[in-house]
């Protein structure tokens, strides 16, 4: 008979997130397959756990896949962990269940540590249906189009990402999605947990001031009604923009570069509309 193989959640920063269940079967199986045996091995040695060891990470996770399936087919149990959290939930562990389901073996995951899961419970964002979206691309472009397929969903937003680079990611999101409620969920279970609960402008400008810092979940509010969902084109926030940039000490010049990379808009059509919104401006203060 085929052995079992256990998705085991290991804690995303503090000690005591594992269940009593996942250290009982950390200890019982044949074999753990580790996103980072050295990382891993800390944590089982901190339980006293002496289980082997196996790497098992994106770069081999497929050519692990026939040993690992051999060894559940030869009756023997082996959990998969990653670092931190769910495997398999932006961490690798996907790739060995489909072959083990595809095989007919056993497939069980403990109940445990997952950032998205904790950041939606406390988030006070819609909590009935959200969508999960993970990392997106890290090029502007990409990220944009991915965020573009997300507008018009009712479900609250989830995605995780980098501290360095959250606020080229809430730029975006202000765009194309408009500025709607947001929350970024820091440091989860950790000794400076932090729930930042801003619309995305006020997110920018909050941490513009303060550097981002840490593990982060972002969770956007998902199309209503109440708020404004319609993209923001470049204009409507490009007064404020090169004011704050300006009050910070920056040159026209060198603002309207930083905005021209930011916006992806010709430097000269953003002193145009930049001229234009202060002339209105202007009008209306006449
Ligand atoms: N498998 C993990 C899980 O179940 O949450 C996710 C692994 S993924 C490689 C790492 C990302 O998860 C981080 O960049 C961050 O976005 C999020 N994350 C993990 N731990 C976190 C924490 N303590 N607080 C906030 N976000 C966290």
């Amino acid at each position: 008979m085929s052995g079992t193989l256990y998705l085991i959640p290991t804690p995303i920063g503090n000690l005591e997130d594992i269940t009593l269940r996942a250290v009982r079967i950390l200890r019982e199986v044949d074999l753990i397959a580790c996103e980072d045996t050295r990382h891993t091995r800390k944590l089982l040695s901190h339980f006293d756990i002496h289980t082997p060891t196996l790497s098992y990470h994106e770069h081999n996770e497929r050519d692990r896949v026939n040993r690992l399936l051999s060894d559940l087919q030869s009756g023997k149990s082996v959990a998969i962990v990653s670092d931190a959290g769910m495997p398999g939930i932006s961490d690798p562990g996907a790739v060995i269940v489909q072959a083990a389901v595809e095989a007919g073996c056993p497939v069980t995951a403990l109940p445990g540590a997952c950032a998205v899961p904790t950041a939606l419970a406390a988030s006070g964002l819609n909590t009935e249906q959200f969508l999960f979206a993970g990392f997106l691309p890290v090029k502007q472009g990409a990220r944009r189009q991915a965020l573009e397929g997300l507008r018009d969903l009712s479900a609250t937003l989830v995605f995780y990402e980098a501290p360095h680079r959250l606020l080229a990611f809430l730029e975006d999101a202000l765009l194309v999605l408009g500025n709607r409620p947001a929350v970024v969920a820091r440091e989860l279970s950790k000794q400076f947990e932090e729930y930042v609960r801003l619309p995305l402008k006020e997110q920018i400008a909050h941490f513009m001031h303060q550097e981002p810092r840490g593990e982060m979940v972002i969770l956007i509010a998902g199309k209503s009604q109440d708020v404004q969902t319609e993209p923001l084109s470049p204009r409507l926030t490009l007064r404020e923009d090169m004011e704050r940039l300006i009050a910070g000490g920056i040159s026209p010049n060198a603002a309207m570069k930083q905005l021209s990379q930011k916006y992806g808009v010709a430097k000269r059509e953003l002193y145009r509309q930049w001229q234009e919104e202060k002339d209105q401006a202007d009008e209306v203060t006449r």
